[in-house]
């Protein structure tokens, strides 16, 4: 954020509470003058460093380290001391370090995080805290004006990880302020925790959370309440993000909230936008209509119907009719093709249970519905097989085939696997990240159709308006935004997002249209700015240090 926002030394902590200030800490770039000022002479080596050389310093640190874990622990020590370097090092190498800080490795370190635990970062709330959740709340000392919330009942595709989910909220608040420069004081990273029902981890002495079997029912319905309340009472209109819900609890939240306060659920509609914007830049290749496409799923869940859900509103805005748009989604769950003849589908896929005779599994559904994309999104590693692929190569030219699932482990199939059997002709996105492939002398660089090219943006424009909601059509907008920001060089070479260095400036143009769709649905508690895009990039926040004095 600028200058504009620079701390003032008067009211600023001085001495040791300043170097163990990791919001204002700048380690040995403190200049002379500001060693005599803020009563820190003496307390830090005398040679001053350089923001610049800090960061090179740490950069070759990490890289040192034995392994992706390490490398993890290494970033979160510094982000626990010095938040601007933290933040200077990502911004600038935002290539390297998100798989570090982000997916795939966070789920080492979720499924870690007792064992490498080191200080507490964002707020723990138990079920053992009903009643007083908005005491817990206080005790926080920042404005927040976004919570990442999760009861780590479904990290990444590695299930139950319990209150060891606090990683993800916290890696994510930690892209928000990255990708899209949101203040990291406004940033707030909540773990909700209600229990786990993963009995290696309740059997784990080192485990951090409470050490009982899962809430359910009304009494988990009331916490999440309390929750959600107290929130808007201690952090009035803050933005409430739901993370790694498991899908019997994501969508109920979404749909009792959406319309009462200002949240959205990333693995639902942040996905849906990330994928929908992937399939636009597929589409610029094949010359083909969003219309004429049948997409097909592997996987039934919240990443699925959520883009179904936004594939469908795109394909309306596009003139098809709802019944026909929704035809053109399928979805594949463990029992094969949701069809309408199956019994006890859950809610969320009945729209997207279309007559058919049964199939029993996915090859078999690509073969009788020959689609045009195929998206996993059912975190089962390798199931999009060389048979598949084949297959999807053998119905179209230019086969869509996204692996979305994460972390690594759990992708349909790796780079390489995608475009050898296909010949090199399948336009190829991945959840997780994979290196360029080179076929035949020919390199594909594949990007990452993850939700974090998106949330940041839609978290920066939400907040800025003071949007009283987040709703499909800002999801829309932030699809069309990023899909712009997509070069002919990029698709040339096989990329379907842009570049993720180009991030800040992709974040800042999809901010701009998500602002832009609160003010023209009404939706927005701030006046616009005559030059909403400037205005959005003045409220970014910049990691470089600035002189307290
Ligand atoms: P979810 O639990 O809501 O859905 C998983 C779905 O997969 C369920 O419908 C389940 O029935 C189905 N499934 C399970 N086993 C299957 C099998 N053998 N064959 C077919 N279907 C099967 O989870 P979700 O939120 O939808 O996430 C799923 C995956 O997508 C996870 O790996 C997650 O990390 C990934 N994801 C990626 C992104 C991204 O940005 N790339 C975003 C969100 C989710």
């Amino acid at each position: 954020m600028g200058k504009k926002n620079a701390p003032r030394t008067n009211g600023m902590p001085r001495g040791l509470a300043l170097l163990h200030d990791p919001l204002l800490n700048k380690g040995q770039a403190f200049t002379e003058r500001e060693r005599d000022a803020l009563g820190i002479r003496g307390l830090l080596p005398p040679h001053v460093l350089s923001q610049d050389e800090q960061a090179e310093r740490t950069v070759k640190h990490i890289r040192q380290q034995p392994s992706d874990l390490e490398k993890y622990i290494e970033l979160n020590a510094l982000h626990d001391r010095n938040e601007q370097l933290f933040f200077r090092v990502l911004v600038d190498h935002i290539d390297e370090m998100q798989p570090l800080i982000y997916t795939p490795t966070v789920g080492l370190a979720c499924q870690r995080y007792g064992h490498i635990f080191q200080r507490p970062r964002g707020l723990f709330i138990g079920a053992n805290d009903q009643g007083r959740i908005e005491q817990v709340l206080r005790n926080w000392p920042y404005p927040a004006a976004i919570i990442v919330v999760t009861d780590g009942e479904r990290i990444l595709g590695l299930g139950d990880l319990g209150a060891n989910g606090m990683g993800i909220p916290v890696g994510k608040l930690s892209l928000y302020t990255a990708c899209a420069g949101i203040h990291p004081r406004l940033c707030l990273p909540v773990m909700l925790d209600v229990g786990t029902n993963n009995g290696e981890l309740l059997a784990d002495p080192y485990y951090i959370g409470l050490r009982q079997r899962r809430l359910h029912g009304a009494a988990y319905d009331e916490l999440v309440d309390e929750f959600v309340a107290a929130a808007h009472r201690v952090f009035p209109g803050v933005l409430i993000q739901f993370e790694d819900f498991a899908n019997h609890n994501a969508f109920r939240l979404l749909q009792k909230y959406r319309d009462s306060i200002c949240t959205f659920n990333d693995d639902i509609q942040g996905t849906a936008a990330v994928a929908l914007a992937g399939i636009f830049s597929a589409l610029r290749v094949t010359g083909a209509k969003l219309t004429e496409q049948n997409i097909l799923f592997l996987g039934a869940g919240e990443a699925a119907t959520g883009i179904a859900d936004l594939v469908v509103a795109a394909m309306l805005a596009q003139g098809l009719p709802e019944d026909a748009a929704r035809r053109r989604c399928w979805l594949v769950d463990s029992r094969g093709l949701v069809v309408k003849g199956r019994t006890e589908l859950a809610a969320h896929k009945l729209a997207y249970a279309h007559e058919h005779a049964p199939l029993p599994d996915f090859l078999s559904a690509v073969k009788a519905l020959k689609p045009s994309a195929i998206i996993g999104v059912a975190a089962v590693g390798g199931t999009f097989t060389r048979e598949v692929l084949e297959e999807m190569a053998r119905i179209n030219r230019q086969p869509i085939v996204f692996a979305l699932s994460n972390p690594t482990s759990k992708a349909e199939c790796t780079a390489e696997e995608g475009y050898r059997h296909s010949g090199g002709r399948a336009l190829f996105a991945c959840g997780s990240p994979f290196d360029p492939v080179t076929l035949e002398g020919k390199t594909y660089v594949p990007r990452q159709g993850n939700n974090s090219y998106v949330f940041p943006g839609i978290g920066l424009g939400a907040i800025v308006s003071r949007a009283r909601h987040v709703t499909d059509e800002m999801f829309l907008a932030a699809a069309h935004a990023l899909a712009e920001q997509v070069s002919e060089s990029d698709l040339a070479q096989g990329s379907l997002y842009p570049a993720l260095p180009r991030i800040r400036e992709v974040s800042a143009r999809i901010a701009t249209a998500v602002a832009e769709a609160a003010y023209r649905a009404g939706l927005a508690g701030s006046a616009r700015p005559a030059d909403l895009e400037a205005h959005m990039r003045s409220k970014m926040f910049d990691p470089h240090y600035e002189s307290y004095i």
